[in-house]
């Protein structure tokens, strides 16, 4: 055989990522076009090791869901532990491939290591091939008048609102399979479930994985919520929003479906339907501004503020409090509880919670945003480094720190009738619903707690709590 037939029916690797879909998926309609075997490819590396609890398990289901829907087209998926770069040569080995294809992620971490990943493929002589499709916008596309990424989201909002954006890809018919399977590891030995202990069971009745289950929610959403959306979707109790984060975050389904679905559900009159195109440009909003300034995953993103006096200790009684859903407040402990529950919360709770810690409890938001990683299903980089920093008010486009939510203001005002509380908390009440029951079954047992205690005390006042944290604010100004 020669080298040009060789590289004629040498099968390319697709290597997914947060990516999990056949549809909508520029790097394998491009490996199918090839007319070549395609093998599907997931790597355990550092990346996955490093994930927290939720998140891994969530991952385990949307492996299980894309290795079914792979399998329906003729193809599978191969899964390996390691270092990328060594596990894609051995794969090259094993298997004569001679193309490597991925979706393109914007994290530095992944950035460094697809860069370093690229250069030595080629060198080796091995198409090594990037696409978009995490995003509506590549980053490097969407810049201010006077160039630099936008750090404001509405002159971001109105740059792209009526952009073009990439048309939708069909899923292949069917995926060329190899010769010869390269081997792959049980799913099983990763024990992805593992971190989440106890609450696996609980939280996996809330959580439905892969691509099929995402569009279904898509079209959900637009026969019903969409239109309400502009209204509902402030109100935690009623299931006003699309609930796609988890599908978002893993891939499972693409931005670009989201948006024409949006624009679709727009021309035929859905109120909500802007607002929901909104809600995806924060999205794109946060990416843009991770990938331009990547310090926004780790440091203030306003330097002034390495000076505020934030508490840093993730162990005192207070913070302890919030982390079980137990501050006394009753709308903080709820939205804490239905993380624990379901893996998600809903984005004004996320809010409240956030706004709580960080200013009522004086708190560095690197512990919410650390704590958030471990329990939230929709995990992600972006968004969550950028909803803590936007709360706490040192982050781009953020709402000032005297500017301090008030929890029970937020419960007459988006939870009037109480639904969400009594949906989240148990104790007090003489018949609790199944969610707020289903907390003292989702949380670690060495929490030690039953539904029959009584509801704590206040950690802080509301208004004490507030006052010294705008003393804070105030000393720190000076
Ligand atoms: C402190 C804090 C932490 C957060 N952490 C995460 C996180 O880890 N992962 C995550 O996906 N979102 C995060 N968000 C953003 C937001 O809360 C969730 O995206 C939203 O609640 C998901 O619910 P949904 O899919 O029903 O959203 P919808 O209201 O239906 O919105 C549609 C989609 O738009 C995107 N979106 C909506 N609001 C935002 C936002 N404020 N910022 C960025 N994208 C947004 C999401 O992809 C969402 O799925 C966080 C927000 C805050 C304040």
């Amino acid at each position: 055989m020669t080298a040009d037939t060789r590289n004629e029916t040498a099968p390319v690797l697709v290597w997914f990522r947060r990516d999990l879909r056949l549809s909508d998926h520029a790097a394998l309609t491009a490996a199918c076009a090839t007319g070549r075997p395609v093998i599907a490819v997931f790597i355990h590396d550092d990346a996955v090791a490093g994930l927290g609890a939720a998140p891994r398990f969530r991952l385990d289901l949307g492996l299980r869901a894309l290795d079914a829907a792979l399998r329906e087209k003729g193809s599978r998926l191969i899964l390996r532990r390691g270092g990328a770069q060594e596990v894609l040569r051995q794969l090259i080995v094993e298997t004569g491939a001679r193309s490597v294809y991925w979706t393109r992620l914007y994290d530095p971490a992944s950035q460094a290591r697809d860069s370093a990943l690229k250069s030595a493929l080629k060198q080796e002589g091995i198409e090594a091939r990037s696409f978009a499709g995490h995003l509506l916008f590549e980053p490097w596309t969407v810049q201010t008048g006077t160039g630099g990424p936008y750090r404001v989201f509405s002159p971001m909002w109105r740059a792209v609102a009526g952009r073009a954006v990439d048309g939708l890809l069909p899923p292949p018919d069917r995926i060329a399979a190899p010769a010869d399977w390269p081997g792959s590891e049980p799913l099983d030995d990763w024990q992805l479930q593992r971190g989440m202990r106890l609450g696996a069971r609980v939280v996996a009745a809330h959580v439905q994985a892969g691509e099929a289950a995402a569009l279904d929610r898509l079209d959900d959403f637009c026969a019903s919520a969409m239109a309400r959306y502009k209204a509902k979707r402030d109100l935690p109790g009623v299931d006003g929003t699309s609930r796609l984060s988890d599908y978002l975050s893993l891939g499972e389904i693409s931005p670009h479906r989201c948006w024409a679905a949006a624009l679709r559900a727009g021309e035929a009159g859905a109120a909500g339907a802007e607002t929901f195109r909104k809600e995806l440009v924060w999205r794109e909003f946060a990416y843009h501004l991770m990938y331009h300034t990547p310090h926004i995953l780790t440091e203030n993103w306003r330097s002034e503020w390495q000076g505020f006096r934030w508490n840093t200790d993730g162990g005192t009684a207070p913070v302890t409090a919030w982390k079980q859903g137990r501050t006394g407040v009753p709308l903080v402990d709820a939205a804490m509880r239905e993380m624990y529950v379901t893996g998600r919360m809903h984005n004004r709770a996320r809010m409240i919670a956030a706004s709580y810690l960080t200013k009522h409890l004086l708190t560095d938001w690197r512990i919410g945003r650390d704590w958030f990683e471990q329990h939230l299903t929709d995990w992600d980089p972006a968004s969550n480094a950028m909803g803590w920093q936007w709360v706490a008010g040192c982050g781009p486009d953020a709402s000032p720190y005297f500017r301090i939510f008030n929890p029970e203001t937020q419960q007459q005002k988006f939870d009037p009738d109480g639904g969400y509380l009594r949906q989240w908390i148990a104790e007090g009440h003489r018949d609790p619903t199944p969610t707020a029951l289903s907390y003292f079954d989702a949380v670690p047992e060495s929490w030690a707690l039953s539904p029959e205690m009584p509801y704590p005390q206040p950690v802080v006042g509301l208004r004490e709590g507030r006052e010294r944290a705008l003393d804070a604010y105030h000393d720190w100004r000076g």
